[in-house]
C-alpha cells in the first residue's frame, strides 16, 4: 500500500484493458503493479475496430500515431462460395466506416504493442511507478475497509489500495471477489478461433473474405503485413468444458467442422498446427450488475462481454480503462467514490458493447444445408443497393452514438501534487 495519498493499484492481466489502465495511472502519477499470467506479452487476435468513443479515447491517450503506423487497410468484406467466387460485398465506403469493417482497424496484438510501448515510455519518465510482472497471478484476495491484501503464485503477499481484474472473460479476480464464472457467464452456442497464416496467392488483396457452411463461418482477413492473413473461425457448438485449454481437442473440433468445406478450408487446416498465436475460446456473454465490490473493480471482458461477435470488446475495454484512470486521478483520495463514479459512467458503454451487430450465431452460422442455402440467398439480396440502408442500421453498434463523458478537470489533482 502507498505511504502518500496516491493509491497503489494492482492490475491483474496485461491485455488491452490492463495495459491501457496502467498507462493512464502512471501518467497521472499513480503507482501500478501489473501481473500477467502469460510469460510474455500475448500476441494474436484479428483486427479490432476503433470507432466513436473508443477512437476518441485513443486520440486522448495519444495512441493514434502508433495505431496509424500499424493499421490494417481493409476495403471491406466479401462473401465467397466453395470455389472462392464472390456473391456479396460490403465495402467500408458503403457504411461510412461503421459497418462490419470499421474505418480504423488494428490487429489486437498490434494494439497491445502500441500500449506497451507507450507504457514503457511513460515508465521511463516516472521511474518506480509501474511494474509489469509476467508469469505470475493472484491466488487470494482479502478485502478490508481501506485496502486489499493479495497473495500471488510467485511473488510475496502485498497490500494495495485497489485491485483491478483486467484478466479477461475467464477472470480469476472475478472468481475470487464476485463468485463462480457460471453465475455470470451465458454460453452463446459456439466457439471462435483466430490465428495467423501465410496469405494464399489467389486472395483478393484488402478484402476480408468469408464463407459459411453448416456449422462454421470461416474467413481470411488482411493483416498489416500483406504476406500474412488472419484465419477467423466461428463454430456452432454446444458448451463443452473439456475443450478449455486442450489445443488438440480444439483443433479436432475445427477439423471436423471444416471437412469438405471448400474454398480455403484446407489451407487453414494445414496452417493451424503451426500457428504460434492460435487463440480459441467459447463465445460467452458476461453480465454483472455492478463491476465494483469493495476495493476490487473489474475492467474489460472480466466485467462485461458480449463475445468477439460484437466486435466491441476491445473498444469497451479501452473506454473503461480510460474512464477508470481518469476517475482515480481526479479523486484518488477517495477510492470508493472514484469507483462509484466510474461504475456510473461506464454503464451505458457496457450495455452497448454487448450488442451483437447483425444478430447472434444463429444468423451468422447456418445450422444445416437448408439454412446455408437460404443464408446465401439472403446475403445476396441484403447486400444489393436497395437494402443497404437497412443493413447499415443492423450493423450500427451501440458505441458510436455514446459520447465520452468528461471527468471534471476541477476535481482533478495536478500531477505535481501526487
Ligand atoms: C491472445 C488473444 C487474442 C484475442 N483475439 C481476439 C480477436 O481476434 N477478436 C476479438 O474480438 N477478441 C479477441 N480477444 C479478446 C479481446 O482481446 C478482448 O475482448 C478485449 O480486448 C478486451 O480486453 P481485456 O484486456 O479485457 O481481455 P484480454 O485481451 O483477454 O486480456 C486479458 C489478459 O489477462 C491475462 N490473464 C488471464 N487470466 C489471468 C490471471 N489469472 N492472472 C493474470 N493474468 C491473467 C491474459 O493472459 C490476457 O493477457 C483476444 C484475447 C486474447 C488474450
Amino acid at each position: 500500500m502507498s505511504t502518500n495519498s496516491a493509491p497503489h493499484v494492482l492490475i491483474s492481466g496485461a491485455g488491452i484493458a490492463g495495459l491501457a489502465l496502467a498507462l493512464q495511472l502512471v501518467r497521472s502519477g499513480i503507482r501500478a503493479t501489473v501481473v500477467e499470467r502469460a510469460d510474455a506479452p500475448r500476441p494474436g487476435g484479428q483486427a479490432v475496430d476503433l470507432r466513436g468513443a473508443s477512437r476518441d479515447v485513443a486520440e486522448r491517450m495519444g495512441l493514434m500515431p502508433g495505431i496509424d503506423a500499424r493499421r490494417v487497410h481493409e476495403i471491406g468484406m466479401s462473401y465467397v462460395d466453395g470455389r472462392g467466387r464472390v456473391f456479396g460485398r460490403m465495402s467500408m465506403s458503403d457504411f461510412d466506416g461503421e459497418g462490419a469493417v470499421a474505418e480504423i482497424e488494428i490487429a489486437r496484438g498490434d494494439l497491445a504493442e502500441v500500449l506497451l510501448e507507450a507504457l514503457e515510455e511513460a515508465a521511463a519518465a516516472a521511474p518506480g511507478l509501474v511494474e509489469v510482472r509476467y508469469g505470475d497471478r493472484i491466488t487470494a484476495l482479502e478485502q478490508h475497509a481501506d485496502r486489499v491484501d493479495v497473495e500471488f503464485e510467485h511473488a510475496s503477499p502485498a497490500s494495495f489500495d485497489l485491485a483491478v481484474g483486467a484478466d479477461g472473460v475467464h477472470s480469476a479476480t472475478r472468481r475470487l471477489a464476485f463468485g463462480p464464472e457460471e453465475q455470470v457467464a451465458t454460453p452463446l452456442g459456439g466457439y471462435a478461433a483466430f490465428f495467423t497464416l501465410p496469405t494464399p496467392a489467389d486472395l483478393e488483396p484488402g478484402w476480408f473474405a468469408l464463407r459459411f457452411v453448416p456449422g462454421i463461418a470461416f474467413g481470411l482477413r488482411p493483416d498489416r503485413d500483406p504476406a500474412t492473413s488472419k484465419a477467423i473461425l466461428t463454430l456452432r457448438s454446444e458448451h463443452d468444458a473439456s475443450l478449455r485449454g486442450d489445443r488438440s481437442a480444439q483443433e479436432a473440433l475445427i477439423r471436423r467442422a471444416l471437412e469438405g468445406a471448400g474454398w480455403h478450408a484446407e489451407t487453414i487446416l494445414r496452417a493451424m498446427p503451426e500457428a504460434s498465436d492460435f487463440y480459441f475460446d467459447e463465445l460467452v456473454r458476461i453480465d454483472l450488475d455492478e463491476p465494483v465490490r469493495g476495493r476490487v473493480v473489474l475492467l474489460g471482458d472480466a466485467a462485461s462481454c458480449g463475445s468477439p461477435l460484437t466486435g466491441m470488446g476491445t473498444a469497451t475495454a479501452l473506454i473503461g480503462a480510460y474512464l477508470l484512470g481518469e476517475h482515480l486521478a481526479a479523486g484518488h483520495d477517495d477510492v470508493p467514490a472514484a469507483l462509484a463514479r466510474y461504475a456510473r459512467d461506464i454503464a451505458p458503454f457496457v450495455e452497448a458493447g454487448k450488442k451483437i451487430p447483425g444478430g447472434g450465431i444463429d444468423r451468422m452460422v447456418p445450422a444445416n444445408r437448408f439454412a446455408a442455402v437460404m443464408a446465401r440467398a439472403a446475403t445476396g439480396v441484403m447486400l444489393s443497393k436497395p437494402f443497404l440502408p437497412l443493413v447499415r442500421r443492423m450493423f450500427a453498434a451501440g458505441g458510436p452514438d455514446l459520447a465520452l463523458p468528461t471527468v471534471r478537470p476541477s476535481t482533478r489533482r495536478a500531477h505535481a501534487e501526487v
